[in-house]
């Protein structure tokens, strides 16, 4: 085909869709069920009528081939496990008993079976749930809700593709089964697993798929050449069935590297590649292959994952690029739009002016059908839409709220000693064991106290307007001095203030900060029925006002022993928020921890000793290629430098990981030069300790030895123990004593009881040096 015949061919598509409906009806239908207030049929009837608006509204914005099978009531990936018939054993009966019970039992637990463990979808915000497998997982096809989705897309009389998780990329995100050897690769069930995609997508073609797109993001990640070779065996086979629809393979997230050589080869008839972020790595490897002559390519050149309007005439110079290296070029969104709010019109308190550099789903459904246009009918045919972008993306780039001259001056002019404290670690640590006088094994906690009911009240109250400022400020100051007592009476040694007055720990900040932005509809899925609303990193970061200061010091004028302030770094700032795309990260991050030293400076001139500044998101921000990483690290420890190096030497900098595991970035954890860390330790048996210690970690540390995401009290002989664990890891000068994360989700008794018994552990095992 001709570049001329490749574009007049281009379609428009997207992968996937927002789940939950412009007023978040899926989630309160699901809510309601699990609390028996909706019926199984009730709620079967809101999803399918949210599926059949999603597609119509594609249709209608001009997408030429909707997606299905991409809606879900939990998970996608859970789909998939019942799609291949990979039911847990424990929960076998649950699944028989009631396909929809059994199905929310995996992703929740029962009372008597824990759920299905849940981790990260690859570098995202939205978290999916684990496949166990295992030597004796046996593969059944289901493909029920993909051929019910595709049929009820057909009978609206659409083109429709169904969207499947690949095999690959299905065995590489599950784990082994509980009791079965951690060592199992669950990849060696590939040739069990195939004949089982074989017949779904015989099924699929039965129904009228004419296309069926199977998801590979695995393959944008560092693989080995067993990893590849088995991606080039799944294609090949799947690729060789006569019953079945044409195969769209697609990656998204990153670029394809190793693995675009393998599909393009591949039998099968479709490729799609993400042209946002990765897209001269995937342009120049596409050339190196010869293009995919004969094959359909599907460039995904709006931004899925980000919530700003594309540049078309920039898209348009790619796709023309593109037009050269396929039969066929079709226009899409780089990945899901699942991971976008669904629409700006519903933001009414956003200045339009800044709305309209804004595009959720909606938009960006626009957005592709637009570029798909200007491919087939030339860019006469879309004038009007590129001058409309065009004077947006000026108004962006010309704006005072995204180029703040004082916040770039001060930026470009710090200095490696600014990212530096003023004494080496060792100095420092004597000098702050003498300001602190501190016993062995100092207690502490990581900072929030639980979020009761009335503090939530206190806030809804205030937003709606039925106490006054002055009348919530009471109440979250009734809420410290019952905190700061409660602390003093058990015996620990550094104390919080509990957080009270924070919904979020970044949306606190992000409200205080000019140059973000907040939605009030912008919902975006978490997990399962979980939705949040990510700020908008929209313009240069500046702090108006001290965040902090005033709660930490009414909190230290109730206690003569020291109160930790508590921060939020730079990374986690931008991991959970949308980021700016006209910028590197490290530039925003550098612009947050210049907004952060101020704060650090304020606490300090204020009084406080230690200061804490979380990074629980330093891990999962980590790029998903090794060859990102370094440069990553580099910025982001800068940064968090740049927040903490401007106090005295005696005022001792906490930082706090969670979520993850750390083994691997131990180094950068160091180059954070943080005086003490804590982190998450308790469910593995404080490893994390060991970790440290392999790597000559020098500093103090604190292994959490109470496990907060559960209401079970541990016992004082329980934390005891894990102490004991940790000495032999770390030594007693350098070993905190405190539970695995903040309180917030926990109630008061069960906090009560554990930290009593934390403070008890502390006393005893000190008995023992
Ligand atoms: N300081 C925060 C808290 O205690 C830390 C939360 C977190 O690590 N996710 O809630
Ligand atoms: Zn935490």
């Amino acid at each position: 085909m001709t570049p001329k015949s490749a574009a007049a061919a281009a379609r428009a598509t997207v992968y996937g869709y927002p789940r939950q409906g412009p007023n978040r009806e899926l989630k309160k239908a699901i809510e309601g069920y699990w609390k028996g207030r909706v019926t199984a049929d009730a709620l079967h009837a809101t999803a399918a009528e949210l599926r059949r608006s999603n597609r119509q509204q594609l249709a209608d914005a001009g997408i030429h081939e909707v997606p299905t099978g991409d809606f879900s009531y939990y998970d996608h990936v859970l789909d998939t496990t019942v799609m291949v018939g990979a039911v847990p054993e424990r929960h076998r009966a649950a699944v028989d008993a009631d396909a929809t019970d059994g199905y929310f039992a995996m992703a929740r637990g029962t009372q008597e079976v824990a759920p299905l463990e849940m981790t990260k979808w690859f570098d995202t915000n939205y978290h999916y749930l684990v496949p166990e497998l295992g030597p004796g997982t046996v593969f059944t096809a289901d493909s029920t809700k993909q051929v019910t989705e595709l049929k009820e897309a057909l009978a609206q009389g659409l083109t429709a593709r169904p969207v499947l998780v690949g095999p690959v990329t299905y065995l590489l995100l599950a784990k082994p089964a509980p009791g079965v050897p951690a060592d199992f690769e669950p990849l060696t069930l590939l040739d069990r697993l195939l004949p089982v995609y074989a017949e779904v997508l015989a099924d699929l073609r039965a129904a009228g798929a004419d296309w069926v797109q199977l998801d590979e993001p695995a393959l944008v990640q560092d693989r080995t050449p067993a990893e590849l070779n088995a991606a080039e065996r799944a294609y090949r086979e799947l690729g060789a069935l006569t019953d079945r629809p044409k195969l769209l393979v697609a990656s998204y997230f990153d670029r394809l590297g190793d693995a675009l050589p393998v599909l393009a080869k591949a039998p099968v008839e479709g490729i799609a590649l993400d042209f946002t972020e990765a897209a001269a790595d995937n342009l120049e490897a596409l050339a190196a292959v010869g293009g995919l002559p004969g094959k359909r390519l599907v460039a995904g050149v709006v931004n899925g994952r980000n919530v700003w309007i594309n540049d078309l005439q920039k898209s348009l110079s790619t796709l023309g690029t593109l037009l050269g290296l396929a039969d066929r070029v079709d226009v899409a969104a780089s990945c899901s739009l699942l991971h976008v709010p669904l629409d700006t019109a519903a933001e009414k308190d956003i200045d339009p002016q800044i709305l309209r550099w804004l595009s959720f789903a909606r938009q960006k459904t626009a957005e592709v059908v637009t570029l798909a246009e200007g491919l087939v009918r030339g860019t006469d045919a879309i004038t009007g839409e590129l001058a409309a972008n065009r004077a947006a993306l000026a108004s962006r780039a010309g704006s005072p709220i995204t180029r703040d001259p004082a916040v770039r001056a001060r930026a470009e002019a710090v200095t490696d000693a600014d990212a530096r404290r003023s004494q080496p670690y060792a100095e420092r640590a004597a000098a702050q064991r003498a300001h602190l006088g501190l016993p062995l094994l100092p207690t502490t906690t990581i900072g929030s106290f639980p979020q009761t009911t009335e503090l939530r009240t206190a806030r809804a109250d205030l937003s709606a307007g039925r106490i006054d400022t002055a009348g919530y400020e009471e109440r979250i100051k009734t809420e410290i001095q019952e905190v700061i007592s409660f602390q003093e009476k058990t015996g620990i040694d550094v104390l919080v203030h509990g957080e009270p007055e924070r919904n979020d720990m970044v949306q606190y900040f992000a409200e205080q900060l000019t140059g973000y932005l907040a939605t009030q509809h912008g919902w975006v899925q978490s997990y399962g029925t979980r939705y949040v609303r990510p700020p908008i990193l929209a313009g240069d970061i500046s702090r108006p006002e001290p965040m902090t200061v005033r709660w930490t010091s009414y909190a230290q004028s109730l206690s003569d022993r020291p109160v930790k302030g508590m921060l939020t770094g730079p990374v986690t700032m931008l991991a959970w928020s949308f980021v700016r795309d006209d910028q590197p990260l490290g530039d925003t991050a550098r612009q947050v921890a210049l907004a952060l030293r101020d704060e650090v400076g304020d606490l300090e001139a204020a009084g406080t000793s230690v200061i804490q500044v979380d990074e629980p998101a330093l891990r999962e921000t980590l790029p998903l290629r090794a060859a990102d990483r370094a440069a990553y690290l580099a910025w982001a420890t800068e940064a968090f430098r740049i927040s903490t190096s401007g106090v005295r030497p005696d005022t001792q900098i906490h930082t706090h990981m969670c979520y993850a595991e750390f083994g691997d970035i131990v180094r950068a954890i160091d180059d954070l030069d943080a005086d003490v860390i804590s982190l998450e330790a308790a469910r593995s048996h404080m490893q994390v300790a060991r970790e440290l210690a392999a790597h000559g970690y020098p500093r103090e540390a604190g292994p959490g030895v109470y496990d907060i995401h559960s209401p079970r009290v541990p016992s004082a002989d329980e934390a005891a123990d894990l102490l004991r664990t940790g000495l032999k890891a770390i030594p007693a000068e350098r070993l905190w004593v405190n539970p695995d994360c903040g309180l917030k989700t926990r109630g008061w008794p069960e906090t009560r009881a554990s930290l009593e018994n934390l403070v008890t552990a502390a006393r005893t095992v000190r008995g023992e040096l």
